[in-house]
C-alpha cells in the first residue's frame, strides 16, 4: 500500500448555531486505496466529521471554524458539495437515503447526473454496480421505497459508485441492519475497494465489525480523538476490548 494520503483532515473545530461546539480539534489521516473507520458512540461526532469533508454541514448550521481539510493536495473547505462529487468525493448519509418513488434503477441513475462521460461508460458502471450487488439487478424495476433496508442500503452505496468516485464518505452502513447483512455489505465494500481502488473513510458504531474490514481506526468521543491505530492492534487492545468490543 502506498503511503499517500489522499485527504488529511487537520485539527479542525465544528459549530453548531454558533454556539455549539461539536468537534474540538479532529485530525485525522486517510491513506489513498485503503479502508479508515471513525469510530465511538452515539453523538461522538462522527457524522459531523464525515459531513465537515462533504461540505453537508452548511444546511444543518454547521460551520467549520477552525482547521483545514485537504483533498489530493488542495483545501477543499466550501466547496459545494456537487463540485466534490466531480472531484470524485461522495457521501453516503446514514439511514440509507433512497428516492422512495423511484425505481432501484433510477435511483442508481440518479448517482451518475454529474458525469460528463457518455452514456456508454455510465452504462458499463450500471453492470459493474450490479456485479457487485446482485440482488440489486433482480429488483431493479421495483419502487426503492417498497424494497428492504439492506436493499435501500446497497442501493444508497451502489448510486454513489455511479458518480465513479475516488472516495465515499460511508456514514453507519450496518445501522438497523441484521448481523448477516451487515456482514454482507461490508464484504461489498471490501472487494469495491481491492478491485475499483475506491477509498473508503466510514463512520461506525459498530466497532467489531468495523475493526475486521478497515485497515486503520479513530476513536472519537466527545468531539476528539481519544485512540488511533492499524486496526488489528486496536482490536487487540485492552481498552478497545473493554468499552468498545464489548467484551470482559
Ligand atoms: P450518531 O451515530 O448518532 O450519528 P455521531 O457520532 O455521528 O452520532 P453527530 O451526529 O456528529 O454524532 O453529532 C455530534 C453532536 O453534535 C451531538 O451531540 C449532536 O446532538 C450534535 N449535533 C448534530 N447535528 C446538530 C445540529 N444540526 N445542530 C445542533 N447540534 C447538532
Amino acid at each position: 500500500r502506498t503511503e499517500e494520503n489522499i485527504l488529511e483532515i487537520n485539527n479542525i473545530e465544528v459549530i453548531y448555531n454558533h454556539v455549539i461546539l461539536v468537534l474540538k480539534g479532529v485530525s485525522l489521516s486517510v491513506p489513498k486505496g485503503g479502508i479508515t473507520a471513525i469510530l465511538g458512540g452515539n453523538g461522538a461526532g462522527k457524522t459531523t466529521t464525515l459531513k465537515a469533508v462533504s461540505n453537508l454541514l452548511r444546511s444543518e448550521r454547521g460551520e467549520v471554524t477552525k482547521g483545514s481539510i485537504v483533498y489530493q493536495g488542495a483545501r477543499i473547505q466550501d466547496q459545494p458539495p456537487a463540485d466534490l462529487v466531480r472531484r470524485g468525493v461522495i457521501q453516503v448519509m446514514e439511514g440509507r437515503h433512497c428516492f422512495e418513488h423511484l425505481t432501484v434503477e433510477e435511483n442508481l441513475m440518479t448517482g451518475a447526473y454529474t458525469r460528463t462521460d457518455g452514456r456508454a461508460a455510465v452504462q458499463r458502471d450500471l453492470e459493474m454496480v450490479y456485479s457487485y450487488f446482485p440482488r440489486l439487478k433482480e429488483r431493479r424495476k421495483s419502487q426503492a421505497g417498497y424494497t428492504s433496508g439492506g436493499e435501500q442500503q446497497m442501493t444508497a452505496i451502489g448510486r454513489a459508485l455511479m458518480s465513479r468516485p475516488d472516495m465515499i464518505l460511508l456514514d453507519e452502513p450496518s445501522m438497523g441492519l441484521a448481523p448477516q447483512l451487515v456482514e454482507q455489505i461490508f464484504e461489498i465494500v471490501k472487494s469495491v475497494n481491492e478491485n475499483e481502488g475506491v477509498t473508503f473513510l466510514l463512520a461506525e458504531q459498530n466497532t467489531n465489525v468495523a475493526l475486521r474490514y478497515a485497515h486503520y481506526g479513530y476513536i472519537l468521543e466527545s468531539g476528539r480523538i481519544v485512540m488511533d491505530g492499524p486496526a488489528d492492534e486496536l482490536r487487540e487492545n485492552p481498552d478497545v476490548k473493554e468499552f468498545y468490543l464489548g467484551m470482559s
